[in-house]
């Protein structure tokens, strides 16, 4: 029963500041950066300056991205080495699973939003250049994609990522004919007219030939095959494999070790990452004037699906309250929130999972990180809006045909963004080409793009979080019986990695706050 003397709900407060300690800091981390922001803009420091003072924010990014590539290849490899193949391969299907439906649902929401609302009528006058020139193919994105999925050089994945470029063939041709007309002198020295005929060159692309540039960037769709094969490997070896498996379970702990210290010192680098973002802005009244009715169209979508939708799947699946789930992951939404990157925000949220959420530690490693990589509902939201607001503000009327495209492609190329920030904008680009837009109509929506990613990118971890929710709950009795198998047979047991649950009730909780890890 509980107690209603003051002073026992007082200690319950304390306990629970206590417990909530670093969430208290990073909101407050979020508020002292949007006032210390607004306050600074009146003393209109030069760019220069401003990045100078968002010198403690860029440390904690570069923290974070530190952290990524060891997180990733020791996450996922004692992820997958450490369960058996039946458990693992149910587990991934139920992941691509989950990932590829909530995405859809995302961009079918974006769609209705979008061409109910017609944000794309009001507002903007239209003023976007014809061009005729497009950036990305989008076969040449998805090849590229596949490509990336299986790097060259595995060392070079930690730092570069592959993008093919199409370059013209051209060849010069006579392409016009002129006839130009001089004038002579005859010998009795009188004009008359001489008619000369000719040709004019020209430049004609006759062909294109594939070139491969390297760009730099972590390419992390590369180190996540590589280690799910080389993590399924080294857990099938048997002994021959032990003592690999326990050398990345042990890195992995200590790797967690390190992304504790950096989130302690996140509130401040948070703080300091709005604060700037703020003071850059370029007259923000003006922008959101024009774009207010966009803007509000990316955001509702944003808010029904990651605060309706994607709640009301974690309940009827898990039957659990999606709401004590989400302040969990508080940590991490906010951080998404000031890193605008899904990558950066990776280590806090496998932090989140595992320790507010007791999520199992085996899905969450397994799950998250490739979540991070190829499942972003926000973005393929946003994508879906966006090239449909810039077809209406350009007087485009698309056909039905072309929403289905528009929404398959919208799902692919949130696929293929990176959790970098406006790594969104980028494959938009993908989308707008399957529908014949044209490219700069990007233009009309880049001053306001910094605003959105950052809430696509909060919802992009609400996605992968409640993922991870969701295939801990559907995957518990496989779970349980590879727990139980290991403790039987003597079979692959890792260390402290692995969840110890000996009965159905277990299994019914599993991944969350009971489990005993
Ligand atoms: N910034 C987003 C992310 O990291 C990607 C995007 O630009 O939509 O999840």
């Amino acid at each position: 029963m509980g107690c209603s003397r003051p002073e026992c709900s007082k200690s319950c407060c304390k306990k629970w500041a206590k417990d909530n300690a670093l969430l208290l800091a990073t909101v407050a981390g979020v508020v002292i950066g949007i006032v210390m922001g607004i306050a600074m803009r009146e003393a209109n420091l030069s760019k220069l300056d401003i990045k100078y003072f968002a010198f403690p924010g860029d440390l904690l990014l570069r923290m974070l991205k530190m952290i990524i590539v060891p997180l990733i290849v020791c996450s996922l490899i004692t992820g997958v080495a450490c369960l058996d193949k039946e458990a693992s391969g149910r587990l991934g299907l139920r992941t691509i699973a989950y990932y590829m439906g909530t995405t859809f649902i995302a961009v079918v929401l974006g769609i209705v939003l979008v061409v109910s609302i017609q944000p794309g009528r009001f507002g903007t006058d239209g003023a976007v250049r014809q061009s005729s020139s497009l950036d990305v193919e989008p076969v040449d994105a998805i090849l590229d994609l596949i490509r990336n999925a299986f790097p060259e050089n595995i060392v070079e994945a930690c730092f570069n990522k592959i993008k093919s470029v199409r370059v013209p063939i051209t060849e010069t041709r006579n392409a016009t004919k002129y006839y130009a007309i001089n004038s002579t002198e005859s010998d009795n020295g009188t004009a008359s007219p001489l008619t000369t005929i000719g040709w004019l060159e020209e430049e004609v692309t006759v062909d294109y030939k594939l070139a491969i540039e390297s760009k730099s960037g972590v390419n992390v769709l590369g180190l996540i095959v590589f280690c799910l094969t080389f993590g399924v490997i080294i857990g099938r070896m048997g002994e021959d494999g032990r003592i690999l498996v326990k050398f990345f379970v042990a890195a992995n702990e200590a790797v967690m070790k390190m992304v504790y210290v950096i989130i302690w010192y996140s509130p401040v680098g948070i703080a300091f990452l709005i604060a700037s973002k703020i003071m850059d802005m370029d007259r923000p009244e003006e922008v959101l004037g024009q774009l207010g009715l966009y803007m509000a169209t990316v955001i509702a979508g944003l808010f029904i699906h990651g605060f309706i939708f994607l709640p009301i799947i974690y309940f009827v699946i898990v039957r659990k309250n999606p709401i004590r789930y989400i302040f969990g992951a508080s940590q991490a939404l906010l951080t998404a929130l000031a890193t605008a990157s899904s990558s950066a925000t990776l280590p806090v949220t496998i932090k989140c999972l595992e320790e507010k959420n007791g999520v199992d530690k085996r899905v969450v490693r397994l799950v998250l990180p490739v979540g991070a990589t190829i499942n972003m509902d926000g973005t393929a939201l946003y994508e879906a809006v966006a090239a449909i607001f810039i077809a209406q503000s350009t007087g485009i009327t698309l056909n039905f045909g072309q929403i289905v495209v528009v929404s398959i492609t919208a799902t692919a190329a949130s696929i293929g963004a990176a959790g970098v920030p406006q790594a969104g904008l980028v494959t938009l680009l993908i989308v707008m080409s399957a529908v014949g837009l044209p490219s700069d109509g990007i233009e009309l929506i880049l001053a306001i793009d910094w605003l959105l990613d950052r809430f696509r990118t909060t919802i992009n971890v609400l996605g992968d979080s409640i993922g991870a929710g969701v295939v801990a709950h559907l995957s518990r009795y496989d779970l349980l019986e590879d727990s139980n198998d290991k403790t039987n047979h003597g079979g692959r047991d890792f260390g402290d990695i692995e969840p110890t649950i000996t009965s159905k009730q277990g299994a019914d909780n599993a991944g969350f706050d009971d489990t005993v890890i």
